[in-house]
């Protein structure tokens, strides 16, 4: 007995001290459990969805599924309702309207992005060379170019057709389907091209997708493997070269989620980036109880700026809150001042083997949490929404009190790079925000790895972020 006693110099640094807490090590069989069942949905969520379009599609039935149906403009609301409202198939929302009324609770709000880095198609990307077909390329987000050769990759998209018919494309996920990939030089021929910084290592234009090799059958004819090519998707689609005008084709790593590490920790897949954050958003929402009107922002474009109809800085997200506070009969200008946000987004985990690029006490740690970043931007905190001591205050009593294991970091030492967040255009809204979500090992490779302790702890937080009571 005498032995376990805590010195009192242990008991101050306990009552003292901040130490983040390594879930796993917390957890009790029980939760343990409830960690690793939970991944095995999320995994699910990441196989069927690899494009905005094909998440928003996902979203959409699970939300049936869950009792919530299509809220349209115009359309009457009342305490209870379950709704979900699609922005032209590549962002979903999905609200609950709560008992509490708008101008009291305001809504509170968790935002995530299901687009994620990965490689597009030209609008004329067929071309034929040295008895091969490849298709032309521009990459989308923020990428390591030198990453994407040389592993399986699948195409997924959409072709809209002269006549207006639209053709889904998904190739290179089911076993017995072709994959496609980019080349890379083998290290003999090298010397040259390992010489170069890794930017240039493989350039944009080098960035070409092999796309066949038969040629059509014809003696007299030119490029008869291209033309091969194309009367393959003549035939399965109906389309011909034009029709690539007008699509969206995208190039993502073929291979699904799994397990990764003996003990099976962690799971390695394309996208967590942020569906990491878009799943657990989306189970809060069913499960939760709150009293408040909530709402679980699934959103497209983050990764090239925001922009567009289907990226945050759109005003129809805004219109969509006001069109709620107009069907409830509250004013949208005194519901916006008292709703709340989790930015909800990854971070960068600590990777001890590039240590040096992190400031260790904040950076965030695998397996400690979910993540809040008060701050994100680069270089003097340009460009961050930056969020009050109050509101992080606020939020901490709520995760305090619920038993939430989490941890607050920034994106990696000050002025060695940086990033930014969907928070900045959502706070702008006068909507107070702070940025929440899970730390990734390798953030925007194919093959990006996180902690199914800290997806749980995900969930788990934004739970209580709609539950809690201010
Ligand atoms: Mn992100
Ligand atoms: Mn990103």
């Amino acid at each position: 007995m005498e032995n376990t006693k805590k010195t009192e110099g242990q008991i101050e640094q306990e009552r003292l001290c901040y130490k983040k807490k390594n879930y796993f090590e917390e957890a009790d069989k029980n939760t343990c459990k409830k960690i690793f069942d939970y991944a095995e949905g999320y995994k699910a969520f990441l196989d069927a969805g690899k494009t905005e379009r094909e998440s928003c599609e996902v979203a959409i039935k699970l939300a049936k599924e869950n009792g919530f149906s299509e809220f349209k403009f115009g359309d009457s609301l009342k305490a209870g309702d379950k709704k979900y409202f699609v922005n032209r198939n590549k962002s979903i929302a999905l609200f609950k309207i709560g008992t509490d009324p708008l101008e009291r609770s305001g809504i509170r709000l968790v935002a995530s992005h299901i687009d994620a880095p990965r490689i597009d198609l030209k609008q004329v990307p067929l071309y034929e060379d040295s008895g091969m077909c490849f298709f032309k390329t521009h990459y989308y987000g923020g990428i390591k170019k030198y990453q994407w050769t040389a592993i399986p990759l699948a195409l997924h998209g959409k072709v809209i057709l002269l006549d207006g018919k639209e053709i889904d494309i998904n190739i290179g996920e089911d076993k017995n389907d072709p994959v496609f990939c980019i080349t890379d030089l083998l290290p003999h021929l090298g010397r040259e091209q390992m010489n170069q910084p890794v930017s240039k290592m493989i350039e944009a234009e080098q960035l070409n997708v092999l796309a066949g090799g038969i040629p059509f059958e014809d003696k007299e004819l030119k490029e008869k493997v291209k033309l091969n090519v194309l009367k393959l998707l003549n035939e399965k689609y109906g389309m011909n070269e034009e029709d690539f005008l007008s699509s969206e084709l995208c190039v993502v790593p073929a291979f699904s989620a799994r397990d990764v590490g003996l003990d099976r920790a962690f799971v390695g897949a394309y996208g967590h980036d942020d569906r990491v954050c878009a799943y657990p958003a989306m189970t809060a929402i069913f499960e939760s109880e709150s009293t408040k009107t909530v709402m679980s922002l699934l959103v497209d474009k983050e990764e090239i700026g925001s922009e567009g109809t289907t990226g945050m800085q759109c005003q129809i997200y805004a219109d969509l809150m006001e069109e709620i506070c107009e069907a409830l009969g509250a004013n949208f200008r005194k519901v916006r001042a008292l709703s709340k946000c989790l930015s909800a987004d990854v971070t960068a985990g600590f990777d001890p083997s590039f240590a040096s690029v992190y400031e260790k006490m904040n950076a965030a740690i695998i397996s400690c949490g979910t993540c809040m970043n008060k701050f994100t931007g680069s270089g003097g905190k340009s460009s961050s929404s930056d969020a009050s001591a109050e509101f992080v205050g606020e939020i901490r009593k709520a995760f305090a009190k619920a038993g939430v294991i989490w941890q607050m970091a920034e994106l990696g030492k000050v002025d060695i790079g940086g990033g930014g967040t969907i928070a900045k255009y959502i706070a702008r809204l006068n909507i107070d925000t702070v940025d929440l979500g899970v730390p990734v090992l390798s953030m925007h490779a194919p093959y990006e790895v996180i902690s199914k302790a800290d997806l749980f702890s995900n969930h788990k937080a934004f739970l209580t972020f709609f539950e809690y009571n201010a």
